[in-house]
């Protein structure tokens, strides 16, 4: 089976205050296989983050299915929130919140069990155990990063996605994040979807990517086939 399988997906923001309504996804079919590492390209605007917000089920879809790990997102959204965990762009979190509080909370959400001991595991994983109880408000920027993929891993999703997760990130922090998602992918056959205007980034980590320009998929292959025709 697929990890993904999208078809036909649109997104029309209703404009506001004069603002003429935006069509941000044009009719999108798209399958991820299960096991891989895929890469989502596209300049700004494209509507990856669109995307991506959909999969996680905080923008609401104008028509179309999506089924995650088999789950479709309108019969059973349940069963496919759990199957997926995204990690966002933006980093805002909670500023009273401490990383051990922030993931407690989070995985009371998706019902785990064991709550603090899961938490403090992958407060380790990602190399936030000595800020366990700071505030998150005392966090650098690499910090916040790392709860943020922290909270993504917490329900062990099947699908992890990540948002541009490296922008404007130090290389230290950006070869953390990516042994960490190398990691998951091979030890635990995690999936893996990351949006990334960086061609390094996707050639480094991506076994397949898609091309997203103006809400529509204009090309998807094997990431040595495609990014050898951009060269
Ligand atoms: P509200 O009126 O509910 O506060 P907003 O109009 O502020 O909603 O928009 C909600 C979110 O969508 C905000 O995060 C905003 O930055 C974002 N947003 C609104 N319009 C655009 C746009 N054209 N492009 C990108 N993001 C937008
Ligand atoms: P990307 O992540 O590829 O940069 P987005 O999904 O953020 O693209 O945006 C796709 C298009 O939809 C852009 O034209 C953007 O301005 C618009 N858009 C995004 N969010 C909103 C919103 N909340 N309201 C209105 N327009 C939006």
């Amino acid at each position: 089976g697929d990890a993904i399988r999208i078809e036909g997906l649109t997104k029309t923001y209703a404009g506001r205050g004069g603002q003429p309504a935006k069509e941000a996804l044009r009719g999108v079919d798209l399958t991820v296989p299960r096991g891989s590492v895929f890469g989502l390209l596209g300049p700004n605007g494209a509507g990856k983050s669109t995307l991506i917000n959909i999969l996680a089920g905080l923008v609401v879809k104008s028509s179309g299915s999506v089924r995650i790990w088999g789950w479709d997102q309108d019969v059973n959204p349940r069963q496919s929130r759990a199957s997926i965990g995204v990690m966002p762009q933006e980093l805002n979190l909670d500023p009273f919140f401490t990383p051990r509080g922030a993931l407690e909370v989070q995985a009371g959400l998706y019902g785990v069990p064991k709550a603090r001991r899961r938490s403090d595991e992958i407060l380790r994983m990602v190399g936030l155990e000595d800020k366990a109880d700071a505030y998150a408000r005392t966090l650098s920027g690499g910090m916040r990063r790392r709860l943020l993929l922290a909270k993504a891993l917490v329900h062990a999703p099947h699908v992890l996605v990540l948002d541009e997760p490296t922008a404007g990130v130090d290389i230290e922090l950006r070869q953390m994040l990516w042994e960490n998602v190398r990691r998951l992918n091979e030890e635990r056959g995690m999936t893996v979807i990351l949006t990334t205007h960086y061609l390094e980034e996707a050639e480094e980590m991506c076994g397949e990517i898609a091309i997203i320009d103006d809400g529509a998929v204009v090309a998807r292959d094997r990431t040595s086939s495609l990014l050898g025709q951009i060269d």
